[in-house]
């Protein structure tokens, strides 16, 4: 039985001589595991429409084999700036290594497809000093959606709102998940909390409501006094912090992106 879905392309294994192993996060929000035939061959139609990041409309035949076989691609979305150079590349490796962790077991949120497919689109246009920035915004909105939403306003234990920017340090407790207010700081002193830069947790919040179209110029950072690529790595060791201790232990990519310098 043919099935026609389109994927977002997570990861290519090489199969025998010529074939490919594609994993694709669907539309549908489920992860699909297929062989795509010649795709390695030169010149293969199957495999110019199967690369790496790119949104494509796939026709799977599943016949009686556990793993289906694709039959036709075509490509919706390239995202080749996202394949174009090490810097770009390790963004979009970094978002998509997460959305595999995340929806190999169970199935993924529907609304995953289109935050990815905008995060990807956002990572490949923006200039080298804002792929940090993007892609640390497209790793706090995965989580967020998954349902590990820091809390970055109001204090996570006793809900009083904190006027963040106005403290020369703020409280944070992974554990709690968010920032914490002095009254409430003896409750959770033996969890153990750290303290991060006010500007740190405002931009964390900043990332997570904003649209990728109002960050990719990167203005909202300009008017403060970190430069935006200081700013993206900041918040990229930050955002690591948070996903080891919610969703996943490591995300290679990201340890690669973060030390590339
Ligand atoms: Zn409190």
């Amino acid at each position: 039985m043919d099935k026609s879905t389109t994927l977002i392309v997570l990861k290519k294994t090489k199969l025998g001589e010529t074939d490919l192993i594609i994993n694709g996060f669907c539309e549908d929000g489920h992860q699909l595991r297929a062989v795509a035939k010649g795709a390695r061959k030169p010149g293969s139609k199957l495999g110019v429409h199967l690369e790496l990041y790119s949104r494509t409309r796939v026709l799977v035949n599943n016949g009686s084999r556990s793993l289906g076989i694709i039959t036709e691609a075509q490509t919706i979305q390239s995202n080749e700036k996202c394949r174009a150079d090490v810097l770009h590349s390790a963004g979009a490796a970094a978002i998509v290594e997460l959305l595999d962790k995340i929806s190999a077991e169970s199935d993924g949120d529907v609304r995953l497809f289109a935050l990815v497919c905008e995060a990807l689109r956002c990572v490949g246009d923006v200039d080298d000093s804002v792929v940090r920035l993007i892609t640390a915004t497209a790793l706090l909105k995965i989580a967020s959606q998954t349902g590990v939403r820091p809390s970055l306003k109001d204090c996570v234990y006793c809900g009083a709102p904190m006027s963040v920017g106005s403290r020369s340090k703020v409280a944070f407790s992974l554990a709690q998940g968010g920032v914490v207010c002095e009254q409430c700081l003896p409750e959770i002193v033996e969890q153990g909390y750290r303290s991060e830069e006010p500007q740190l947790i405002e931009w964390a919040e900043v990332a997570i409501t904003s649209r990728f179209k109002d960050l990719e110029t990167c203005d909202l950072a300009r008017t403060k006094d970190t430069s935006c690529d200081d700013l993206g790595q900041a918040l990229l060791v930050w955002v690591r912090e948070w996903i080891r201790f919610h969703l996943v232990n490591r995300l290679k990519s990201l340890d690669f992106l973060i030390t590339f310098r």
